[in-house]
């Protein structure tokens, strides 16, 4: 049975939370960019329990959550570039893969058996959590495997409704989005994933220029795999003409658009908000699947800013579901 505290009216939230970590449990938080099922980091048990309550794949590496600079530090090596953009973005959604340290006690369950480590340091109570737990945290998406990541705590409740799970309620998640993910190396940043904070910005902060992860990419992060974020029902990208009877997710005014014959209609942003857009995105998409839409028509999202990340995550979310690596 699942039990959702709400972290604005129980002072006692973060403490039981730690207290759950301590005993190896997963506990499931808000953080800014989604909902996330988090374990202590360096406890193979604890992480064995993520991936059995996600039905994840085992080699799918987890962000390792952490709550000051010195905490990453004693986990990843990070060089000028990397140090740059911890002080540009941290505390924030974007998650670093630098190189392992080899005296890191963060369990090879969360690397994959890589040499390198992801690192993120969250927002608010997950960071406050996480702070006086003194250890790092893994974090993936608060979702079963394969499925739309939540950005409420009614998204995780109906995730795991048949779980014993504690789940911290602290309102929708500001980005909701996944974090970006940029893969510093020592010859070259790579952003292995889109998300709020953009490339340019990323350039700008670090000095260096910021590669785009190419398709063989997909083994270096499964994260990447082309199927993922997938809903039941089937979605259709960069409609500007809704076909009778289809549910669409609908960006701005509407203006040279046809959405008469919508079955149901919600809208990302009406004004037209890219960053609005994105703190609905998993919502919507998931109201739309549990009404028993059979197809959902996006309406074209520009692609500038966090309109790159949406794009990236609506056409994971439209990909053929031939594979089961998904989380
Ligand atoms: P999340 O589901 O938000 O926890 O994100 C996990 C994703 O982070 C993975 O699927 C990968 O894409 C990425 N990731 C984590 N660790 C690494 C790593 N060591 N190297 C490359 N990508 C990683
Ligand atoms: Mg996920």
């Amino acid at each position: 049975m699942v039990t959702v505290v709400d972290i604005n009216t129980e002072p006692e939230s973060a403490a039981r939370a730690v207290a759950a970590l301590e005993r190896g449990e997963c506990v499931a938080m808000p953080t800014e960019t989604v909902y996330g099922l988090a374990a202590d980091a360096t406890n193979g048990r604890a992480v064995a329990r993520i991936f059995e309550m996600k039905g994840r794949p085992r080699f799918n590496p987890l962000i390792a959550h952490v709550a000051s600079l010195d905490m990453a530090e004693a986990h990843g090596t990070f060089d000028e570039r990397a140090m740059r953009l911890a002080a540009a973005f941290w505390p924030g959604p974007l998650t670093l893969v630098v190189a392992k340290r080899p005296d890191s006690a963060i369990h090879d369950l969360v690397t994959a058996g890589l040499d390198t480590v992801a690192l993120r340091m969250p927002v608010g109570i997950t960071h406050d959590i996480i702070a006086d737990f003194g250890r790092p945290v893994a974090a993936p998406s608060a979702n079963r495997s394969g499925r739309v990541s939540p950005t409420t705590a009614a998204h995780v409740a109906g995730e795991f409704a048949d779980s014993d799970l504690l789940i911290l309620d602290g309102g929708p998640c500001r980005v909701g989005i996944e974090s970006t993910i940029v893969r510093v190396a020592p010859d070259r940043l790579t952003l292995l994933r889109p998300g709020a904070v953009t490339a340019e910005e990323l350039a700008a902060a670090s000095g260096a220029r910021v590669e785009m992860a190419g398709p063989g990419a997909a083994v270096a992060a499964p994260g990447m795999l082309a199927s993922h974020y997938a809903p039941r029902a089937r979605l259709r990208l960069d409609v500007e003409d809704c076909p009778d009877g289809a549910a669409l997710i609908a960006f701005g005014d509407g203006h040279g658009r046809r959405r008469n014959g919508a079955a149901s209609v919600l809208n990302l942003s009406p004004a037209g908000d890219l960053r609005e857009a994105a703190a609905n995105l998993y919502a919507h998409i998931k109201a739309l699947d549990a009404a028993g839409a059979r197809l959902i028509c996006v309406e074209p999202i520009p692609q500038a800013g966090i309109g790159a990340a949406i794009n990236d995550r609506l056409r994971r979310a439209a990909a053929p579901r031939d594979c089961d690596e998904r989380a």
